[in-house]
């Protein structure tokens, strides 16, 4: 177990104390919140190899309030493919797609079964994915026959830049969100798009809930943005954040009037829970070698 000795968005490391929880395990974990930009984090953190055992069979094919029902069944397949098709809207991937020439390379990490790798692989996009899950991965190569390997994503290497980096509700759950976010910068093309979603502090319908938010599963989630200090992270990294929207409440049960209207206000209002974040690579990245420094002479002389 380690602990976080700075925050790595902002460098502070004052941290305050939120609240204490248990995982399922009985480990307890102590979530903190910088001081000054708000990042919330687990403490300790919970051991990086341990984390591939969250991800095992049962997190993806045993109903529990922290995994999924069935991952690999076709309803469950749809519904995510509905909600993906919902935020490609949102955030302009379609606008983006049309741009782009025939060739288009895109990489899912965190991809699980693949069902997002699949969708573009549909459109005719050259797409690759990643992911620590044995079950996710083999179900994704054999059964879908998808480009995806089971890899640690700060170790992959590839042979081409990509048109589209995507992180599904996945970068919550890695422990160097900051070394992602930079080698996913050094893996696009110029111009290429990074697609995050990610759990969201802040104001929003989370206020109701506190400790019992529906997000805070210790120790699966790490990592808790809100919508100001990620896009401090991406811009600190060399993005330029095109768009960001908000959805989801988890406010009231599920299928009911109170649960459809919080969602609506949630969505209007930039008042969800949840966030899907458009970062764009700079189209031209400018060396310092090659910005011209005016010389102060000079500019005297022409006065
Ligand atoms: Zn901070």
């Amino acid at each position: 177990m380690q602990n976080l000795s700075h925050c790595f968005i902002c460098g502070s490391k004052s941290f305050r104390e939120l609240f204490q929880k248990s995982s399922p395990a009985g480990f307890s974990f102590t979530l903190k919140k910088c001081r000054s930009c708000s990042l919330e984090f687990l403490d300790p953190l919970p051991d990086e190899d341990d984390i591939a055992k969250y991800y095992g069979q049962e997190y993806f094919s045993k109903r529990t309030d922290r995994g999924y029902d069935d991952y690999f069944s076709s309803q469950l397949r749809r519904e995510i493919e509905r909600v993906i098709k919902l935020n490609l809207g949102d955030i302009g991937f379609f606008k983006y797609e049309k741009k782009l020439g025939p060739v288009k390379r895109s990489l899912d990490i965190g991809c699980a079964a693949g069902y997002f790798v699949n969708y573009l692989k549909e459109r005719q996009w050259d797409s690759y994915g990643i992911d620590i899950s044995a079950e996710c991965v083999n179900f994704a190569k054999n059964t879908l026959k998808l480009n995806v390997e089971r890899e640690n994503y700060l170790k992959a290497q590839f042979n081409a830049k990509f048109d589209l980096i995507t992180l599904w509700a996945t970068i919550e759950h890695l422990h160097h969100p900051d070394l992602i976010i930079e080698k996913a910068l050094h893996d696009l093309k110029p111009g290429g798009c990074l697609y995050i979603s990610t759990c969201r502090t802040g104001f929003n319908f989370k206020i109701f809930q506190r400790a019992k938010w529906r997000y805070y599963n210790f120790p699966e989630h790490i990592f808790y943005f809100s919508s100001t200090n990620m896009t401090r992270l991406l811009e600190e990294k060399g993005f330029t954040v095109k768009k960001i929207f908000t959805y989801g409440s988890g406010f009231g049960n599920a299928g009911t009037m109170l649960r459809t209207c919080a969602d609506f206000i949630a969505r209007q209002f930039f008042m969800g829970d949840m966030m899907v974040i458009a970062a764009q690579k700079e189209l031209q990245e400018i060396r310092e070698s090659e910005c011209i420094q005016p010389d102060p002479l000079k500019s005297y002389a022409l006065q």
